[in-house]
């Protein structure tokens, strides 16, 4: 990544200043947990140049590249080498920060403020939340589920800085199931599985992400179920988040996965069209962007083409706006079209009028020409806009060009059926399925 990162502010700085303060600066690591980059030098005139001046091009350039928020934060080499020795001392990995070490492993960013509550996702926050004001009260364990990109991550931060917030003294620690392992191999390698224990016994409030990582490894399954079990006897709150729902998964012993059924199971769905607007929205206000209607325009682009992944959605309008920054071009859909387009055009390679006119027919037993004929009988009328909307709903064709394709109809018959399967989508929910899984089919 860094690499690409200094391409970059190459091409956007002189080169006079590039190999100034560019040149002498190195990666120390990059946390992509929380989305941190350590930057160091030996000299503190540059750090202070470099944070004074350009520490937002750095920042920019990372979401050039990455497509995500990443904080920047350079040091001198020598406050490494000590926090190395610190974390030795305590065997705990140390933020370098010292403002983020208060704040311990949490992302400042994920909190519930910044959390936009939807029908997809306002049972896990509501639990959350609930968990983060009365923890060991509400829910315990909190087991909170969902596809990659849909804010586990997020929730269980905000629990975190929500409780640090009102009791500094609590101890309250974050890990996902890799950095658990990855801890617990070493504490193996060097005889410290005791220190290891303790501190994870220690906590008042454990949250754990990415439980399913820790499928089909047994030992580490061993040492959580002990973790589990004592944090539990105790009554110390238990967070844990996954890919999927406790009974999906499949390679983890059933003694752990009848734990998680317990008490509380919630799951976070894709966010619906006017979620992920709210969320486009809300990112913007933050980054004090102005919303004009130029930019609500790509925001709402950016939120009908990108549908299941809300980091990818992030990540597409982060792009845009570094783009726009370092090009000082003004955002509008043009402009966004251009940046987005190996995005939009990737998510809809695979649907032509063609293959969904085959697809549909199949579905509903009809023929492909009858979809072309002018039948009008309900049998065929109904696939027949069902194919419509589809067309217009999965590729770039007009309303006159769809018309065309079936059997020479005219444009607003074919805005008349995509406005009734919409509204059928909504009031009915097996029509909403079949679409559902038409589009699937599509797609693949
Ligand atoms: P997961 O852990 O489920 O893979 P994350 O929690 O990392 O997903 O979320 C991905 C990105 O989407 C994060 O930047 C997060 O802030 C954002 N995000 C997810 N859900 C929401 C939401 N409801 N409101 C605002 N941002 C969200
Ligand atoms: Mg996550």
């Amino acid at each position: 990544i860094w690499n690409q990162v200094l391409k970059i502010i190459e091409e956007n700085t002189t080169s006079i200043s590039y190999n100034t303060w560019f040149k002498p600066i190195k990666i120390n690591s990059i946390d992509n947990n929380v989305k941190i980059a350590y930057l160091e030098s030996e000299e503190d005139f540059i750090i202070k140049v470099l944070k004074d001046r350009y520490l937002q091009l750095i920042e920019s350039s990372f979401k050039t590249v990455t497509g995500e928020d990443y904080r920047v934060v350079i040091k001198n080499s020598e406050d490494y080498e000590q926090v190395k020795e610190e974390e030795a001392e305590t065997n705990q990995p140390v933020l370098m920060d010292p403002k983020l070490r208060k704040q311990k492993i949490f992302n400042p960013r994920y909190t519930f403020d910044n959390f936009v509550v939807g029908n997809s996702n306002k049972y896990a926050h509501a639990a959350s939340l609930a968990v983060a004001e009365s923890p060991s009260e509400a829910y315990n364990p909190l087991f909170i589920y969902g596809g990659s990109g849909l804010g586990k991550t997020h929730l269980m931060n905000a629990i975190g800085i929500y409780l640090l917030e009102n009791n500094e003294n609590l101890n309250v620690l974050y890990v996902s199931s890799e950095m658990f392992t990855n801890e617990f191999i070493k504490a193996l390698g060097e005889n410290k599985t005791r220190e290891f224990k303790n501190k994870y016994r220690k906590v008042d409030v454990l949250l754990i992400d990415d439980i399913q990582f820790l499928e089909g490894k047994d030992t580490m399954q061993e040492e959580f179920f002990h973790t589990f079990n004592s944090l539990y006897d105790l009554n110390k709150q238990i967070v844990i988040s996954s890919d999927r729902a406790p009974n999906k998964l499949v390679k983890l012993e059933e003694r752990l996965r009848s734990r998680f059924m317990w008490n509380l199971i919630a799951d976070l769905q894709p966010a619906d069209y006017e979620t992920r607007v709210a969320i486009l929205m809300k990112k913007a206000e933050n980054a004090n962007i102005e919303i004009d209607d130029d930019l609500y325009e790509v925001i709402c682009l950016i939120a009908e083409k990108i549908k299941d992944n809300i980091r990818e959605l992030e990540g597409a309008f982060n792009r845009i706006v570094s783009f726009s920054t370092l090009m000082d071009e003004k955002i509008d859909k043009v402009f966004a079209k251009r940046i987005l387009k190996d995005i939009i055009q990737n998510s809809g390679t695979s649907a032509t009028p063609e293959k969904i006119k085959t697809i549909v027919s199949r579905y509903f037993n009809i023929k492909v020409s009858d979809m072309e004929s002018s039948k009008r009988t309900n049998s065929i009328a109904f696939p027949r806009q069902v194919a419509m909307f589809l067309c217009r709903d999965m590729t770039d064709y007009s309303l006159p060009k769809i018309g065309n394709l079936f059997g020479g109809r005219h444009y607003t018959t074919v805005m008349h059926a995509c406005e009734k399967i919409q509204a059928e989508i909504h009031n009915n929910d097996s029509v909403k399925e079949v679409i559902e899984n038409l589009k699937k089919e599509i797609s693949e």
